[in-house]
């Protein structure tokens, strides 16, 4: 398309802007960011750099070669519903660009002094406009390339409500990574950079395969062990299609988190639960409880069976034949570990344990023994305790549980002896002593005791650490590299030994103990994805917990007698026994009281 029969930037008539999901644009610097790319994006660009520094707090700039926007029309791309992408209410739904509200440029310039400078091919110069407090104060031309860069500076600085509710400067910066992250596993033939604080976060290649995009968002062995996923489904009579594209890990590749499910509909990254679950569906009963696949899937639907204009950050999307979709997406990852050669029965996900150590179904026997964490008939060690756990919520689980007739679950600052009665689930501990019976989550119980012992190691100075034999270079993703960068001193108190090299890797020394006997380089990487997830977490030591989180048996770990019993014993020593790191509790009570009440006996 040449410029001159490119669609002019014209405001919207109030009926149709009126029928626009209504809602704040602008949140925090990534939602300035995502907003820029898309734009840059719908110009058709092939090269996009963003910059951020402070977080995008103090700066961002995003530059693009698109298309660029025409001198006389400059003005107007930052007036309110002024868009070049949408006409009438019916273009509402078939939209085909990632914009359509023309709302983007105008709540930015509301929100921070805004610079843009912007050339089309047909121009010698480019425009260049000055915009303060969302006011346009100058508008002049200058020499640039073909392309437009929009910058925004002092974000929110006129707002200081909202800017307190934005986190550090680091985690913004993580989020505007994250977005530009999933735009570029939806945009792979676009080369993407993202540099925040004078650092690369973020290079992917633009070549078009979207394997070369998960490797530089993920590392090159994630993106390696990929297979391809393909799916098409058509219904004659309704008219509903559904196309799916993408990547997905085998089973054995799994991930602590959600982080690595990536959703792309008709070029949009989403959120959906649903869909999300059609993946997982998939993975029923190949990964552990609690464990999440690794997986690129990409929708593509007639624009008029895709409603994009749900939600103000446009993050959903609703479909028209969301079955139809749900069904493909389940049927394309299912096939493809199929064709891959994985085994699909459902395998055990925890083998019965042996005396001196648990088996995981994928990993070898944790390191329960030895560090007298779990295994033997040791008692626990004793844990000199830090005083700041006294901050910890106190000794009551429930408020709502302990009025009215629900027994009661009172408990006292440290646990009596417990006698070890059996598993229920593979999650609970049944444990009576002399003032009744407790039920104990075993991955919440197992994350304080580990927890306070990484505590209490790293005190000491001497934290608990277990060197390899031989170094690895571990491939890391982005962000994983960004956050050990930045966390180094907190991963080297906890017992890593780690070395930074040029690249998103790092030269694996040492682990943790309470790590020892993992897959190394997958408990690093796992330990950095959980850190990242728990960036809310105040109070507790962050690192610390995720650490614990990491190291601790899950639910759904079948513990045999000894290991019962020893965990029970370890948390009967914590000083801070009734609750996990992140303040859920570890365990019910029901007095003998309770019991007799519930029951009627008194
Ligand atoms: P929307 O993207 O919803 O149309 P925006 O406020 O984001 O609204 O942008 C307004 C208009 O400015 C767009 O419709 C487009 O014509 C133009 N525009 C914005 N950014 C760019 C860019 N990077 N390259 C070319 N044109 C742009
Ligand atoms: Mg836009």
């Amino acid at each position: 398309m040449t410029n001159s029969d490119r669609p002019r930037i014209t405001v919207l008539s109030p009926e149709v802007a009126a029928r626009i999901a209504a809602g704040e644009v602008i949140e925090r610097p990534a939602s300035v960011v995502k907003e820029l790319v898309e734009n840059a994006l719908d110009a058709g660009a092939s090269h996009i750099e963003v910059e951020v520094d402070g977080g995008g707090i103090d700066r961002i700039r995003v530059r693009d070669d698109g298309h660029g926007i025409p001198p006389e029309q400059v003005a107007d791309a930052f007036e309110r519903h002024a868009t070049s992408k949408l006409r009438s209410e019916h273009d509402l739904f078939a939209v085909r660009t990632l914009g359509f509200r023309g709302e983007a440029l105008a709540s930015i310039a509301a929100a921070a002094d805004v610079d843009l400078t912007s050339r089309t091919d047909g121009q010698q110069a480019a425009a260049v406009a000055r915009l303060r407090d969302g006011r346009l104060d100058r508008l002049g031309s200058a020499a640039a390339a073909p392309g437009t860069t929009v910058e925004a500076r002092d974000l929110f600085a006129a707002l200081p409500a909202r800017r307190r509710f934005l986190r550090t400067p680091r985690a913004e910066a993580r989020a505007v990574t994250d977005s530009i992250a999933a735009l570029a596993l939806a945009y792979p033939e676009v080369a993407f950079r993202v540099v925040t604080d004078g650092r690369v976060a973020l290079a992917s290649p633009g070549t078009g395969d979207p394997g070369d995009a998960i490797a530089a968002v993920h590392g090159a062995d994630v993106a390696a062990a990929l297979v391809p996923v393909s799916a098409t489904r058509r219904d004659e009579e309704t008219g509903a299609a559904a196309e799916v594209a993408g990547l997905a890990g085998p089973p054995s590749l799994h991930r602590g988190s959600r982080a690595y499910l990536h959703l792309v509909a008709n070029g949009r990254t989403i959120s959906s639960r649903t869909i999300a679950y059609a993946i997982e569906q998939a993975y029923a009963g190949l990964i552990p409880a609690g464990r999440h696949p690794v997986a690129l899937v990409r929708i593509t639907v007639p624009p008029d069976q895709i409603d994009v204009n749900v939600h103000p950050t446009k993050a959903e999307v609703r479909f028209r034949h969301e079955r139809l979709v749900y069904a493909t997406v389940a049927d394309a990852v299912r096939q493809a570990l199929a064709g891959s050669g994985v085994p699909l029965a459902p395998t055990p996900l925890a083998l019965p344990g042996s005396l001196d150590g648990w088996r995981g179904a994928d990993e070898a026997p944790r390191a329960l023994d030895g560090r007298g964490v779990i295994a033997g008939a040791r008692p626990a060690p004793m844990i000199v305790v830090p005083s700041e756990a006294a901050h910890e919520p106190s000794s009551t689980v429930g408020s709502e549980a302990t009025s009215g007739e629900q027994p009661e679950m009172s408990i006292g600052a440290r646990l009596p002896m417990l006698r070890t009665l059996g598993q229920v689930d593979r999650a609970y501990l049944v444990a009576e002593a002399p003032d009744g019976l407790y039920l104990v989550d075993q991955h919440a119980a197992h994350e304080r005791v580990l927890y306070e012992q990484v505590l209490a190691a790293k005190r000491s100075g001497t934290p608990a650490s277990q060197p390899l034999l031989e170094a690895v270079v571990t491939p890391l993703s982005a962000a994983q590299a960004s956050l050990a960068l930045a966390e180094s001193a907190v991963l080297v108190d906890l017992g890593w030994g780690i070395d930074p090299t040029d690249g998103a890797a790092v030269i694996l020394r040492a682990v943790p103990a309470a790590l020892a006997g993992r897959d190394a380089p997958a408990a690093l990487r796992d330990h950095l994805d959980r850190m990242d997830a728990e960036e809310r977490l105040t109070g507790p030591d962050r690192a610390a917990a995720s650490l614990a989180c990491r190291a601790a048996v899950m639910a759904g770990d079948r513990l045999d007698e000894e290991q019962q019993r020893a965990l029970l014993r370890a948390l009967e020593g914590c000083e801070t026994p009734h609750t996990c790191p992140h303040g859920r509790p570890t365990m019910l009570h029901l007095s003998r009281d309770a019991l007799d009440r519930s029951f009627g006996r008194r």
